[in-house]
């Protein structure tokens, strides 16, 4: 895939890269490795300082870098702005925490036989993150905070459709004080990954993106015995139970399905309802998906705009296409509109059954599956049949199906009577093909140290 910028609106090709060739990859590598051995002595307060003058410099520049991100994947203005808000969040917690999420911790000496015993977070050295266009900047940010504090350095691959947006944060960190090279965009496409894997100086990577992007890098860093974090799709199921408050459950839902314009990895994306709400959820939700106004996501009043790319809209086609052929009842939407740009009608379905791709797959675009079921055995049976297992969300006032949700849903993270988000102070991944390691709160920052021992005899 050659490194574009492509307005999804439009269709219109915005900019185009050149991706790094050897030996400017190689200088790259040689800087992160070089930075690296003065970077991990750094005080963690001036580090601190560092990334809060990062932070005031995203919140100067939110509406520069809002806009940079409509063009380039097609989110919302208003939903763009709530990823730099949130990205601003997020560096002032770690700013904040991170000295006491790295600080030594004490053991009991005696138990251990010595004089004193005790943890100490190190830094590893330059991490690679391989970032998806999904949340352009948040993705890379909850990365990039929680590394540089512990003293780590980061080198980014972002998706190849959203370079302006991997340049920006490229320049970020060195204009609020880090020191040259702590964090560099390698623009690079994904052939060159596996190169800069093999290379020894880079110790460590993340991903977040798709299954199979996940399994290939995953492969290469075992080979390399590197420590990976993966963090992969979802379809989340929500479920909806007779105690609920149905109101705030259908509205929920909808922005749950549509947020992002369908492409979040936690967004709900199996609507698994109690027969005794079945119809009244029904006919809120689709009544509440047909009000959504489809449009330029640079416009104050569209809900939802178009898809990131022309291949995840025809992914999405597919996969309705496919569904359909087979039986399932399309209530809603179902249709690519006849208008410029990669756009796909907020569409909702039922009678989806296990044959059909999308009871499998991931739904990458704001496409809902509704599901009836006969009580709460079901629920949580249909709930947990996927491979995947990042987020899950139930709805219901009552105390023991409210613990039995979150005892039973295999998932990173339970919901309930809310929508499934994540947030700098708890922890944020998956389990099962949704992948492994936790990014964000105290999880997070120790997943790129040397968790080391230390025993003073
Ligand atoms: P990808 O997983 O292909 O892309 C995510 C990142 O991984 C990009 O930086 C991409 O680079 C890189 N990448 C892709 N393949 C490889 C590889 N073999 N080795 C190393 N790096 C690789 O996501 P897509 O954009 O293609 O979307 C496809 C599907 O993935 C979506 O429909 C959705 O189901 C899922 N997805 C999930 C996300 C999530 O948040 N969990 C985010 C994005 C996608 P490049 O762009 O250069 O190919």
């Amino acid at each position: 895939m050659a490194i574009e910028s492509i307005n999804p609106t439009t269709g219109e090709t915005l900019r185009t890269f050149e991706p790094l060739d050897e030996s400017r990859l190689e200088e790259r590598l040689a800087t992160a490795a070089r930075v690296f051995g003065s970077y991990r002595t750094t005080d963690v307060k001036q580090r601190a300082e560092w990334m809060l003058g990062a932070a005031a410099l995203l919140e100067t520049e939110q509406e520069h870098l809002a806009r940079l991100m409509t063009v380039e994947m097609g989110k919302t203005l208003a939903s763009a702005r709530a990823e730099v808000a949130k990205c601003v969040r997020g560096m002032r917690f770690y700013a904040e925490r991170a000295g006491e999420f790295l600080a030594d911790e004490p053991a009991d000496p005696a138990a251990v036989g010595a004089r004193q015993a005790y943890v100490r977070y190190q830094p590893l050295g330059p991490v690679l993150a391989i970032m998806p266009w999904n949340f352009p900047c948040w993705q890379v940010i909850r990365f990039a905070a929680p590394a540089l504090m512990a003293g780590n350095v980061g080198l980014l691959k972002h998706a190849s459709n959203v370079p302006q947006v991997a340049l920006y944060l490229g320049d970020l960190f060195t204009r609020a004080g880090f020191p040259e090279g702590c964090f560099q965009t390698l623009l690079i496409g994904s052939d060159q990954v596996e190169r800069v894997l093999r290379d020894d100086r880079v110790v460590a990577v993340t991903l977040t993106g798709s299954e199979d992007a996940g399994r290939s890098v995953a492969s290469i860093a075992g080979s390399e015995v590197k420590k990976t974090v993966l963090e992969l799709g979802g379809s989340d199921p929500y479920i909806v139970m007779p105690s609920a408050d149905l109101a705030e459950a259908v509205a929920t839902a909808v922005t749950a399905r549509v947020q992002n314009n369908g492409q979040s990895c936690i967004a709900a994306k199996r609507f698994i309802v109690h027969t005794g709400v079945y119809d009244e959820f029904l006919d809120g939700f689709v009544s509440q998906v047909l009000s959504l106004r489809l449009g330029d996501p640079i416009d104050e009043d569209t809900d939802v705009g178009p898809l990131a790319t022309q291949q995840g809209r025809d992914d999405l086609e597919r996969l309705v296409a496919d569904a359909v052929g087979r039986g399932a009842r399309v209530l809603c939407g179902g249709v690519t509109p006849s208008r410029t740009g990669w756009f796909f009608e907020p569409t909702v379905i039922t009678d989806v059954t296990p044959e059909m791709r999308m009871f499998n797959e991931e739904v990458f675009g704001p496409v809902a599956q509704v599901y009836r079921v006969a009580g709460i055995d079901e629920a949580i049976a249909l709930a947990n049949i996927t491979t995947f297992g990042l987020g899950a969300g139930a709805w219901t006032t009552d105390p023991v199906e409210r613990d039995r949700f979150v005892d039973e849903l295999e998932a990173g993270a339970v919901t309930v009577n809310g929508m499934v988000a994540s947030h700098p102070e708890l922890p944020f991944g998956g389990i099962k093909r949704s992948g492994y390691g936790r990014e964000l709160s105290a999880n997070g920052i120790r997943e790129f140290c040397n968790v080391k021992t230390v025993w003073i005899g």
